[in-house]
């Protein structure tokens, strides 16, 4: 070996000894986990209540930022932008992978600037409207919004929201074009909803459980599949004649592309722990939201899902015909 060689190994080695000292003392310091919606909204809840599970194995605290804005894609932007070290964490749902379709131009690709973590949870939607609406029942809310259309505000968070997709397909179901009103997340969307400023929504179970159970808004139907077990009595709204009417929130932890692999590994099993940490599974459950099981929770089982998930969207919301620049 010549001497040059023997230096550039050197340095090689002692570049990986640092990388992996400094993957085995992470984390030094609290991790910050965006989320790119409001405060107190459904995903602002999965992500504080994640953090705090995580936290238990990461030893540090990690600390939520809300960085609301366009349906996400101001915080899937910041999140990008991080510095790709570990300490920032990234907390998004399906608008990651329907935001390439609705956005012409968009500041991230979801598929190259991040890494994936590992599949969260899945949360159903409810579609709730202010606690007067007029409607004793789906058929009636149906010829109430159909009939008044022209009065009708539709509250969501922002173009490329679930919020907003879930409000894209019923529109597109029911062939009636209606106002929508953006927030920076659903938590502001259901203050309006509260103050019957707007007149319903579609949100997620983990925003809207307590406000139903406590009747202070309507519900007319759920977007699963199969009914809800925390909301037995609240039919799909594909029972009540919405023919495959089906949005499920899946959310995906991600960190900046580059993110060392050793540190990933690591925010990996503390996702991994969480998923069995009783604390977070009950609160989960209780607010409707399904726990991915292990083996969709890894890196490559959450890439192949987005990926899936950008190309089942893209001719659904194509049809639609809905963009913003
Ligand atoms: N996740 C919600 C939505 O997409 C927004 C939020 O979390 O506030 O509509």
């Amino acid at each position: 070996m010549r001497p040059t060689h023997r230096w550039v190994a050197a340095l090689g080695l002692s570049v990986g000894l640092v990388a992996s000292a400094f993957a085995q003392q992470y984390p030094t310091k609290p991790i910050t986990m965006i989320v790119p919606f409001a405060a107190g909204g459904p995903t602002d809840t999965v992500a504080r209540s994640l953090g705090a599970a995580m936290t238990k194995t990461l030893g540090q605290s990690i600390v939520v930022e809300n960085v609301g804005g366009a349906g996400g894609t101001v915080g899937a932007t910041r999140a990008k932008n991080a510095q790709a070290d570990g300490y920032t964490v990234f907390l998004h749902h399906i608008g990651m992978s329907t935001a390439p379709s609705l956005y012409r131009k968009l500041q991230f690709n979801p598929m190259t600037d991040f890494e994936t973590v590992g599949l969260v949870v899945d949360v159903p939607m409810t579609l709730i409207a202010r606690s007067d609406f007029p409607a004793a029942n789906f058929t009636e809310f149906l010829k109430y919004v159909r009939e008044n259309k022209a009065k009708m505000n539709l509250a969501n968070a922002g173009v490329g929201s679930a919020s907003h997709l879930c409000g894209l397909l019923f529109m597109s179901a029911i062939e009636t074009d209606l106002t929508t009103v953006p927030f920076n997340g659903t938590a502001p969307a259901m203050n309006a909803l509260l103050g019957k400023q707007v007149d319903f929504m579609c949100d997620q179970t983990t925003n809207t459980t307590g406000q139903i159970a406590a009747n202070a808004v309507k519900v007319y139907g759920v977007t699963s599949k199969a009914r809800v077990g925390t909301l037995p009595n609240v039919a799909t709204l594909q029972e009540q004649g919405l023919k495959n009417f089906e949005v499920g929130v899946w959310h995906g932890l991600y960190a900046p592309k580059g993110t060392p692999k050793a540190v990933l590994d690591r925010l990996n099993a503390a996702l991994l722990a969480a998923a069995k940490d009783p604390d977070f599974t009950k609160r989960m459950a209780d607010l409707g939201a399904t726990v991915y099981p292990a083996a969709q929770m890894t890196p490559a089982a959450h890439a192949a899902h987005l990926k899936g998930q950008i190309e089942l969207w893209a001719p659904i919301i194509q049809k639609a015909g809905a963009y913003a620049d």
